[in-house]
């Protein structure tokens, strides 16, 4: 049977399925240097800033590429060689980020946690008097790896009280979930468009403190992730960009940030995706399923649900069923194993994921899965 690839609804942690309005307006062959092009870039920037509170004191900077290279570009840009980074590792995303850091040639303590409980402020605030060399530190926001909310919050505190700066990989939770980068003084987050901000991939984006970007000129040893340089000429070039953008992803994340506006921003966002998230994980739970983790400290975008117990449950041939059934699930990932992911992003509603639940259900028949509840000696993880 061929995919329609028309309805495929992708249910992963980004990116995420799109309107199609959002992917029409990629129908368009733009010059970099087209008005329409800079137009769009500068009111993307702006929005965002505004989302994170920091049209006064940061900057935004978009760059070509996935989010993973506005946090590669970042930390050449805030940290110096040889600089030493606490980063705190509480699933897959921030082990990641460690190996980014590592691998640019600064030092790494790794603040290293199970899935629950969360890590804290206390925890941070001693780990950094313990070690006066740590300048930074780096922590995820929503981890997707697992589908906590971290509470960047108390970390940024305890790291600001003491002198240190703050990243914060907001890659997932951008759009959605509450952030304040002037009243949390971090120094940087790094945004995708393609989670809750509901774009396409190709681009990411950098919010970083001003006086950071201006001290970051001349640091960066690499050509094309150098965010000062993509800044300034960006400033200098009436809004253009330095290299060859995007430009279909560039106009389609115009199209998805005024949709963000126009349905009511970051709150109804969140909102949207606490509808599909209580509508998904009660279908799931009626059907036998059992979430890895306890309600509070789930984030409403991703689902991590714990394997049947029955043995003729298999990833693969689980995922061949959802997907030939028009959805597109996740694997769980090194912290998380044993487990499946569903997430509840992207132009879905709740009768969509009252669709997955079914599908779900319908799959699990055709494989074989009766009992559908995780094995006896695995209980949810507990704060
Ligand atoms: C998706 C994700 C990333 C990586 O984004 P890419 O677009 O693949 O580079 C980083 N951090 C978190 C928390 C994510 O969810």
């Amino acid at each position: 049977m061929p995919t329609d690839f028309t309805h495929n609804i992708l249910l992963t942690p980004g990116p995420i399925t799109t309107t199609r309005a959002t992917k029409e307006a990629m129908l368009v062959d733009l010059s970099p240097n087209a008005e329409e092009i800079v137009g769009m870039t500068a009111t993307a920037r702006r929005y965002l800033l505004e989302i994170a509170n920091g049209t006064a004191t940061h900057e935004c900077v978009p760059l070509q590429g996935s989010a993973t290279y506005a946090c590669e570009a970042l930390f050449h840009a805030c940290t110096a060689p040889g600089a030493k980074v606490l980063v705190i590792v509480n699933g897959f995303y921030g082990l990641r980020l460690g190996e980014i850091l590592e691998a640019i040639g600064r030092r790494v303590v790794k603040l290293e946690k199970p899935i629950l409980p969360l890590p804290t402020g206390a925890e941070v605030g001693a780990a950094l008097d313990a070690d006066p060399e740590i300048t930074h530190v780096a922590i995820c926001h929503v981890e997707t790896g697992t589908g906590v909310l971290n509470r960047i919050e108390e970390i940024a505190k305890a790291a600001r009280a003491r002198g240190r700066n703050i990243f914060v990989d907001t890659v997932a939770s951008f759009g959605a979930f509450p952030l304040d980068v002037a009243a949390l003084d971090v120094e940087a987050v790094a945004i995708s468009p393609n989670k809750c901000m509901e774009g396409l991939p190709g681009i990411g984006f950098a919010i970083i403190r001003k006086d950071s970007l201006i001290a970051a000129e001349g640091k960066s040893p690499s050509i094309s992730l150098d965010l000062f340089k993509q800044w300034s000429f960006m400033e200098s070039s009436k809004g253009q960009w330095r290299f060859t953008p995007p430009t279909h992803v560039v106009a389609a994340f115009a199209n998805a940030v005024a949709r963000h506006k126009a349905e009511g921003g970051r709150e109804a966002r969140l909102e949207k995706y606490r509808r599909n998230w209580k509508r998904l994980v009660d279908a799931m739970r009626q059907n036998g399923f059992r979430t890895m983790l306890p309600d509070e400290v789930s984030a409403p975008i991703v689902t991590t649900w714990l394997d049947p117990a029955d043995p003729a449950y298999n990833f693969p041939a689980f995922y061949e069923a959802m997907r030939r059934r028009g959805f597109t699930i996740f694997p769980g990932r090194l912290t998380a194993a044993g487990t499946f992911r569903i997430g509840c992003m992207g132009d879905v509603d709740p009768e969509t994921m009252a669709a997955v639940a079914r599908a779900v259900a319908e799959s699990m028949d055709e494989i074989g899965v009766k009992h559908r509840g995780p094995a006896a000696d695995r209980t949810l993880a507990t704060a």
